[in-house]
């Protein structure tokens, strides 16, 4: 029976020390803020998107090649279904929506019902759990850590589980500097990098919030004529400050990486075929239906909402009938639904992200038992490892299995 710490009381923090506990060892669980799982109950917009259904596989197909491959092993270990019976068991309904993604059954407060379960279990095994406790620095050096310096002194144990998350959302107790901290004792490290994060554009569309795209793709591009660089086919929504919605989320981090490396220029395209045929079936509108209005036309691909705006910033009359539409006019409509413009992002903010992409690099990491190399009793988990998956439940199950691994001692 060994003394083990885990440092951090999120999805990753409280699964290992779980495991942990259940195998027999003597666990403490430090936690910075007053309570557990913060972040957890948060997530899913209060609901808690747990996990995403289907085969390991496919849930490790969400993932880059080098983390599905990181994955594998504790996925394999500690997969959705797992998770699942676990929170069945303490009483946790859950069910999945048609995107496969599953959630607890709709009540008020389902995400706070999960973190329940998980402090039930934790206590249960015979955890001790500390909150309020926020490890202020790493002492050692490798290959052991000697121990954990807190506000009220040092702590030390047999072996130590880093599971402090991402650098997102700080207010929620990740302020990502565990990882600073690793990298000064020569770990090697990817930085923090924003994703999953709103869009700001350099010319919001203040008259548009709230108004949403739905059913094309958004597109990122070296420039108004320049070569395509990513596109996430999804829904997208105007904030005051810019973009939101699903599409904008998952292109955030290559549209921050676009920027910072020089040019980026987004639009979305309501229509998906090429130009040219949006274009040809416009013509074909024209002959069968001459009367029909501009605006109408527009409108059957664009919110009623910007249409007129639109056609206006296009010099295109609102009472214009397609039997007068010049040809210039004619391009213009095709550009607003095959590649409405967006224009040039602003910065994408760390803090708003659902993950924070960077963290420990895996190649650093024993995938089967999250000990870093070269050190004797240190381990990583969650977040804090180089993982980010998309929106759907990966990033908490992504958690939840390095969890498990890193607790298996
Ligand atoms: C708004 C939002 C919504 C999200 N929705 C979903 C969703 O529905 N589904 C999904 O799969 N993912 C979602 N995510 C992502 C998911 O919540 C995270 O990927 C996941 O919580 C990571 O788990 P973790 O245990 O590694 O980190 P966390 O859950 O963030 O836990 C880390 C804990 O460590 C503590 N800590 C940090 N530093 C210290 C320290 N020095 N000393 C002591 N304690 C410390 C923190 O206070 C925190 O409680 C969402 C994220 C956000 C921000």
């Amino acid at each position: 029976m060994a003394k083990v710490i885990v440092v951090g009381g999120g999805a990753a923090g409280l699964v290992a020390a779980w495991r942990a506990a259940s195998l027999g060892h003597r666990v403490t669980l430090l936690e910075a803020n007053g309570r557990l799982g913060v972040k957890l109950r948060i997530s899913g917009g209060g609901k808690c998107n747990i996990t995403h259904e289907g085969p390991p596989k496919a849930l490790l197909a969400a993932f880059s090649k080098e983390q599905a491959r990181f994955l594998r092993p504790s996925l394999h270990a500690f997969d959705n279904e797992a998770v699942l019976d676990l929170l069945h068991r303490e009483g946790v309904e859950t069910y999945t929506r048609d995107n496969g993604r599953v959630f607890p059954q709709d009540r008020p407060g389902s995400a706070g019902a999960v973190v329940a379960a998980f402090e039930t279990l934790v206590r249960r095994a015979g955890v001790e759990v500390r909150t309020g406790a926020r490890v202020t620095a790493l002492l050692g050096q490798a290959p052991r850590l000697e121990g954990l310096l807190l506000e009220e002194g040092r702590v030390t144990a047999d072996a130590m589980i880093l599971a402090t998350g991402g650098a997102s959302y700080p207010e929620t107790g990740t302020r990502g500097e565990v990882l600073g901290w690793l990298q000064g004792l020569g770990v090697p490290i990817r930085p923090w990098f924003p994703a999953l994060a709103p869009i700001p554009l350099q010319r919001p569309r203040f008259a548009w919030e709230g108004v949403a795209l739905r059913g094309g793709e958004l597109r990122l591009s070296a420039g108004p004529e320049g070569r395509r660089l990513g596109a996430f086919a999804g829904d997208l929504v105007f904030t005051k400050a810019g973009i939101s919605g699903p599409a904008a989320l998952e292109l955030s981090q290559v549209t921050e990486q676009a920027r910072r490396s020089g040019f980026a220029w987004l639009t979305y395209a309501s229509r998906l075929e090429p130009a040219e045929a949006v274009d040809a079936a416009l013509q074909a509108e024209q002959r069968e239906n001459p009367r029909l209005l501009a605006a109408t036309w527009v409108q059957r691909h664009l919110p009623e909402r910007l249409v007129l705006p639109l056609l206006e910033e296009a010099g295109v009359g609102r009472a214009l009938m397609l039997k007068d539409l010049p040809k210039a006019a004619r391009k213009a409509l095709v550009g607003l639904v095959t590649a409405l413009p967006l224009g040039e992002p602003q910065p994408v903010s760390l803090a708003r992200g659902e993950v924070a992409a960077g963290g420990v690099d895996l190649s650093t990491v024993d995938p089967r038992t999250m000990a870093l190399r070269g050190w004797e009793n240190l381990r990583v988990c969650g977040e804090l490892l180089d993982l980010d998956g998309p929106v759907g439940g990966y990033n908490l199950q992504a958690a939840f299995s390095t969890g498990f691994a890193a607790g298996s001692i």
